[in-house]
């Protein structure tokens, strides 16, 4: 039996990877920008700032269903590489995994519970056998791919302490 280290500060992460994008007026004394679309210059009265660059608003468009981002909720979001629009990026890379508690499928952009290499849906992160939630910085232990809590990580130590040892 493999007993694994106690585990502590387990993450909550938010795993979608959105950028704004902003619509500014070209001041008429500027120097045009290059668009990072085209690499034309951009002599528009309006032009799009995103991911650090200036763009066309033709030119912003996801590489998927071409739609112009600068129109669709001014977010954007990228991918190796590519430009995409959110129902794009839902789509292609949508699914986080199976969550180790129940092995439902977890939503893209769920909030999840991470734990070694386990993701977790967070209502499934709990204690799976007295079902006890854990906040952000609470300890948890991870036994045989269990969470535990501390109650019942040291309850099972116990336990196994007084067994006889079967080898
Ligand atoms: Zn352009
Ligand atoms: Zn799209
Ligand atoms: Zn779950
Ligand atoms: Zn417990």
């Amino acid at each position: 039996m493999v007993i694994r280290d106690p585990e502590e500060g387990q993450q909550m992460q938010k795993r979608e990877k959105s950028f704004g994008i902003q619509m500014l007026s070209v001041q008429p004394d500027t120097k045009p920008k290059g668009c990072a679309g085209c690499n034309r210059k951009i002599k528009d009265r309006y032009l799009l700032k995103a991911l650090d660059k200036y763009w066309h608003e033709d030119c912003l468009k996801c590489a998927c269903c071409d739609c112009r981002l600068g129109e669709v909720g001014s977010t954007l979001y990228t991918k190796a590489n590519l430009i995409l629009c959110r129902r794009d990026y839902l789509r292609l890379f949508g699914v986080t995994g199976n969550c180790a508690a129940c092995s439902k499928l977890i939503p893209a952009f769920e909030m999840v519970m991470r734990a070694k290499e386990n993701v977790y849906h967070l209502d499934c992160f709990a204690c799976q056998l007295c079902n006890q939630r854990f906040c952000v910085g609470d300890k948890f232990f991870l036994k045989n791919n269990m969470i535990l809590c501390q109650t019942d990580y040291e309850e099972g130590l116990m336990k196994e302490g007084y067994a006889p040892q079967v080898r």
